[in-house]
């Protein structure tokens, strides 16, 4: 007879602890005896689970529960100094990375502009070399990295880590996941920008004890995160929620989309579609202060622009925002006819301008979702904003390591 575990035990182990850690995570500070309530493990299995926790880093003490009836208790909460963990987002027309501790807590970062009309390889090397630079800012606090995550637009083989196709950057089957981890020699996890920020929002956001929300996140493109039933939904190949090409009309005269279709809803919501609002606004009419921030900038028209001018009480951009949020709102709607969600979260580039989308997104929703579903579904920002796929990369990240809690022990590479 031998006392080493089955892979079967070993198995059941993990997966405690991964419950374990994931509770502590969601709900810390919390003591022993609520997690042995919540999971229906005996107490002395959870005390077991706790300590080993506790030996891998991952999880500490924290002061004692004196409220309420009975003995005080010990509190457990996640140790954010187990480790770091490097980010990058990819966008259409940007590169941004950080390093956070272990709860998405940011040490490090820095932001690039790239060029849309760029090929692939460019960019990369404009990536690498940042991620470069992170790695020795990491370096510096002495703690292990625990992996990188590089969130992109379009679909993704997470499984791979290729991108398969982003159509507003025209990248077809690039393997990031393999470029990266042979640059940084980390454990890389590649995925779509939209599912990240879900994520982020599930881990370290407002949705921590949502089990049914949907992610829209909105710039260049329109993408969703879909999370039900307490987890990402993928769909057959991995690539659900491509929520902005869904095709909302059918008419050979609509806009034609990067994706090589008329008509999708995110042509209507997107950030082109405010500024061809502006631009054909300002063709008509000239009282706007637009032409004149470009000029004092030296900047072209962007989001950002654009929303100084609403803040300046310019009617052009608050209008051009409100029927942008009005196109947002109906695909909203749609959404919560169709998932019945808890809450639907925006965020991303086009969130910056937020405050000005989302009273129209919200009346639009109330107009054409059905009663019963609008009185359920709640619309709000993420208060990630357009940081939203940066904290998104960092969660998958921080998501493996609560999964496979027994990976730190690995030693993760230096
Ligand atoms: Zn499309």
């Amino acid at each position: 007879m031998t006392t080493k575990p089955t892979a079967d035990q070993a198995f059941i182990r993990e997966t405690n602890l991964s419950l374990a850690l994931r509770l502590i995570h969601a709900q810390s500070p919390i003591s022993r005896a609520q997690l042995a309530h919540i999971t229906g493990l005996n107490k002395s299995t959870v005390s077991s689970l706790v300590d080993e926790l506790i030996d891998g880093k991952l999880v500490r003490e924290t002061g004692m529960n004196t409220i309420g009836a009975g003995r005080p208790a010990t509190l457990l909460e996640m140790n954010s100094q187990v480790g770091l963990i490097l980010g990058v987002e990819l966008g259409v027309d940007f590169i941004s990375v950080a390093v956070t501790d272990f709860l998405g807590n940011i040490i490090w970062r820095k932001h690039a502009d790239t060029d849309p009309n760029e090929d692939h390889e460019k960019v990369i090397n404009q990536s690498l070399s940042i991620v470069k630079e992170a790695l020795t800012a990491g370096r510096r606090k002495h703690l292990p990295f625990l992996g990188l995550g590089l969130t992109t637009p379009g679909t993704v083989d997470v499984s791979q880590g290729i991108l398969i196709f982003a159509p507003n950057l025209h990248w077809r089957n690039v393997p990031f996941g393999r470029i990266f981890s042979e640059h940084t020699k980390l454990k890389v996890f590649v995925e779509n920008d939209a599912n990240a920020a879900a994520v982020a929002e599930h881990l370290f956001g407002t949705t921590r004890r949502v089990q049914d929300f949907l992610f829209v996140f909105a710039g260049v493109g329109i993408g969703g995160g879909l999370f039900l039933n307490g987890k990402l939904y993928r769909g057959k190949n991995g690539y659900a929620g491509e929520i902005g090409h869904f095709p909302i009309m059918a008419e050979p005269l609509q806009t034609v989309c990067h994706c090589g279709n008329r008509g999708c809803w995110e042509t209507y919501a997107n950030q082109y579609s405010i500024i061809q609002r502006i631009q054909a606004r300002l063709e008509v009419k000239r009282s706007s202060v637009i032409p004149q921030l470009m000029a004092e900038q030296s900047s072209p028209l962007t989001i950002p622009l654009i929303k100084q001018a609403a803040d300046a009480g310019d009617q052009e951009a608050i209008e051009s925002f409100a029927e942008a949020g009005r196109a947002m709102g109906q695909g909203f709607a749609g959404l919560i006819n169709i998932f019945n969600p808890e809450k639907i979260i925006l965020g991303g580039p086009l969130s910056v301008a937020g405050e000005y989308l989302l009273p129209d997104i919200k009346e639009t929703v109330r107009l054409h979702s059905l009663p019963e579903m609008d009185q359920q579904a709640e619309v709000a920002l993420s208060p990630f904003g357009p940081d939203a796929a940066l904290l998104g990369a960092i969660a998958i990240v921080a998501d493996d390591v609560i999964s496979n809690p027994l990976r730190t022990r690995d030693g993760s590479p230096k």
